[in-house]
């Protein structure tokens, strides 16, 4: 996994998981399993309400706390949303932007996610910004189309220096909590892809540099062959995060 001047970054995304007492004791349970880790970027990111919790749990460990999801603008009469601003004073250092299950279920687009993740460089968030393909679009031969699309409509808009501070993810939505993993050559491919929509759009330097994630059912027992593949910077895990001990050997894979 990962050339070696691009440090590898393991995120967990629990989504509407984990109570501020669930989250407590996870934390008790991963933070020793983790504190001798250090040649990867370990964050977590719990619901809004888990976050105080998850800073406090977190404070003085290798572990960074992350948003799952933000509003581009720093206040306003926007209800249920929440600003890049208060995710930072919150203690997180990163965001997931563009999710599919944001995409899916809540009206994020490619507009949408970029707007979010410029506005999380703004307050100094490093945005993960989720882009991926559906069965459909697969099946249907799109692959590479969907990707420079939705590469092209949302973090292509970032200016180069902006781009410089973000990580990207490669997340196939049909992978994505179905148990049904990319294989590591599927992953690989991808991942290639988007590095060559990189190059096109900023430069060969940004494409050497950026860190792309891949997400999709990772799981300890799959990991070892996705980290085989060069192209991959690490890893965007949802259901194996929620298990202290998984997450773990996923981390010290
Ligand atoms: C995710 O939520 O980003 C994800 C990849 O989920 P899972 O690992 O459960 O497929």
């Amino acid at each position: 996994m990962s050339s070696p001047n691009r440090r590898r970054v393991i995120a967990g995304n629990w989504k509407m998981y984990k109570t501020q007492a669930e989250t407590r004791a996870f934390f008790a349970e991963f933070l020793p399993l983790v504190a001798n880790t250090t040649d990867s970027d370990i964050v977590i990111a719990p619901p809004f309400t888990s976050i105080a919790t998850a800073v406090e749990a977190a404070k003085g460990s290798n572990v960074a706390i992350g948003g799952q999801n933000l509003y581009w603008l720093s206040q306003g009469a926007f209800t249920g949303e929440i600003s890049p601003g208060m995710l930072a004073e919150a203690g997180c250092r990163y965001v997931i932007v563009g999710h599919s299950e944001r995409r899916q279920f809540f009206g994020d687009n490619d507009g949408t996610v970029a707007q979010k993740a410029k506005a999380a460089v703004a307050d100094g968030l490093t945005p993960i910004v989720c882009i991926g393909e559906s069965l459909a679009d697969r099946e249907e031969g799109r692959t590479k189309e969907v990707l420079s699309q939705q590469f092209l409509g949302g973090p292509a808009s970032l200016t180069p220096e902006e781009f410089s501070r973000i990580l990207l993810a490669y997340e196939p939505v049909w992978a994505i909590g179905t148990g049904r993993t990319a294989t590591p050559e599927i992953a690989a491919a991808a991942h290639s892809f988007i590095r060559s929509c990189v190059h096109d759009q900023f430069s060969a330097e940004l494409a050497a540099s950026v860190r792309i994630l891949y997400g999709g059912s990772v799981k300890p027992d799959n990991i070892p062959g996705l980290k085989a593949q060069p192209d991959l910077d690490g890893a965007l895990v949802g259901g194996a995060s929620l298990d202290a001990k998984s997450f773990a050997a996923i981390v010290n894979c």
